[in-house]
């Protein structure tokens, strides 16, 4: 099922006397394709969680509306709305067992939706399956690990196949392997139930490597929508340019002029069509080669070697990051001699954002 947002504002009163509303979603229009995986991706307080409990009717728009396919949910209540939700901190009930956390959705099914006991045990069984806990079906919550628990919870959020999967955080709580393992496990289980999934974090890589689509938001402002690779590859501004990519990407203070991209007195870049200004310039750690006839010079600091690749770390009076970080081919390390080292920079990793609005104006071909 598609969903669309279209207009979509929730405002919160100030918490503060005489202080403005906090708008937590700022005018949000959207649209969710059918099946896929969204991430919602920004930092915290950006208005993830409230746009999620939009979606699932936990709370109620200031303005705008929700469809899910053609129909208006807007006003429909979160019971009505057919949606399952999993959060970061798993909500299970401690006194039930694994088996009966999973069926409790299904047992306040009315009228012709009601089903028996057997039928609701099958149908649990089916969720724990799906998610590799069946067995476990007799343990309390306690007796399970964290990565268990959340599994619990996914189950218990798909028992009832909802139209739309909506899942806050959902691993913040699970140590760094564990992590991996499940969100790896989130996106098979999306795969193959093909539930329309709307996944939010406030980390990069999780959204970059399990979403189909990526939404970026900072302050209640969506800031870029669209497949992971073409948002890092082409940031709409500074702050979707800096939130994306580990290590980051390296920021320096420079010009255009003449149509050539300068840092200090050195022309790193051709900006062909761009007026002369004062510029941020973005580089990814992958867009530098060590060259003798390099056109950026800096400052060596260290060298970290991670095997296929080793890591340049270096300065530069005009970088706004105190460590410019660079990916090199672990071929190139002889190269490296003496304080400087000269980087040729990849045209199609240069990145030009205007100085005062830092929106994108160019990028390398
Ligand atoms: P995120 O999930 O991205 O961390 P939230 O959606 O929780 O962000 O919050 C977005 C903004 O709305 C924050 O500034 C937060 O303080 C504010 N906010 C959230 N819920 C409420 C509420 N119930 N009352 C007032 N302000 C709220
Ligand atoms: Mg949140």
């Amino acid at each position: 099922m598609k969903v669309v947002l279209e207009n979509l504002t929730k405002k919160f009163p100030s918490r503060t006397k005489g202080g403005s509303d906090v708008i937590a979603v700022n005018d949000f229009n959207f649209e969710i394709p059918d099946g896929q995986l969204i991430g919602l991706l920004g930092p915290s307080g950006c208005g993830k969680s409230t746009c999620l409990n939009l979606l699932s009717g936990l709370q109620t728009p200031t303005s705008g509306k929700i469809y899910f396919g053609d129909d208006d949910v807007t006003n429909l209540p979160p019971e009505n709305r057919g949606v399952g939700l999993v959060f970061q901190n798993y909500a299970l009930y401690p006194h039930l067992t694994v088996k009966q956390n999973i069926m409790f959705p299904l047992q306040n099914l009315k009228g012709a939706d009601k089903l028996s006991k057997p039928e609701m045990e099958e149908k649990a069984l089916e969720a724990a399956k799906l998610v590799q806990i069946d067995g476990l079906m007799d343990r309390k919550p306690s007796e399970l690990s964290g990565g268990q628990q959340q599994r619990v919870a996914i189950a218990r959020a798909l028992v009832k196949m909802p139209r739309l999967l909506l899942l806050d955080e959902p691993l913040s709580n699970l140590d760094a392997r564990l992590r991996l393992q499940t969100r790896e496990e989130i996106r098979r289980i999306q795969n193959e139930t093909n539930i329309t999934t709307v996944f939010v974090t406030h980390d990069q890589e999780e959204a970059m490597s399990i979403s189909d689509m990526i939404v970026v938001m900072k302050d209640g402002v969506l800031q870029q929508i669209g497949k992971p690779q073409d948002v890092y590859d082409s940031p709409v501004n500074l702050f979707v340019a800096k939130f994306l990519g580990t290590p980051p990407i390296n920021v320096f203070v420079g010009r255009v002029e003449g149509e050539k991209v300068w840092i200090g007195d050195e022309a790193v870049a051709e900006a062909k069509g761009v007026s002369d200004q004062p510029v941020y310039i973005g580089i990814r750690p992958e867009g530098f080669e060590l060259s003798k006839e390099g056109t950026l010079t800096c400052n060596l600091s260290r060298v970290e070697v991670m095997g296929r690749d080793i890591s340049v770390i270096s300065t530069h009076k005009d970088a706004e990051t105190e460590a410019i970080r660079s990916i090199i081919d672990a071929d190139n390390l002889e190269s490296i001699v003496g304080a400087t080292v000269k980087f040729e920079i990849k045209p199609h990793k240069i990145l030009i954002f205007n100085k005062e609005t830092e929106e994108r104006i160019y990028i390398g071909e």
